[in-house]
């Protein structure tokens, strides 16, 4: 499962950040997810639960903020959010269209209870 090698690999840069912290756990994380990351949310919160078990993310509270999918017309410059990958520049047409933002898949914070 996808989501679930999501979890894995943000569970390791947490572990990584622990010891930089050097704290054994984390209290709160947000992550930040883009309408275009491909991330169902169900399944991430599943697989959160069963990834995070005896990590230093096990009692940390999950909180998303997610983005929305923004592209930049090749043609006319104009930038417009998205809904789906391949829409068209609401002012030319033109479908030759570059994501600027909106496939983002990031920790955006760890706090730590001192
Ligand atoms: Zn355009």
């Amino acid at each position: 499962m996808h989501e679930l090698s999501i979890v894995m690999s943000i569970v390791d840069i947490a572990e990584k950040e622990a010891i930089k912290a050097n704290v054994d756990s984390f209290s709160q994380i947000e992550l930040t997810i883009g309408s275009q990351s491909g991330i169902v949310m169900e399944a991430l919160d599943f697989a959160w639960n069963s990834g995070v078990k005896n990590t230093v993310l096990e009692n940390a509270k999950l909180s998303i903020k997610h983005i929305k999918a923004i592209s930049k017309c090749s043609d006319c410059g104009y930038t417009f959010e998205i809904e789906n990958l391949y829409d068209a520049c609401p002012k030319c047409n033109s479908l030759f269209t570059d994501l600027i933002q909106g496939n983002e898949l990031q920790i955006s914070s760890l706090s730590y209870d001192k």
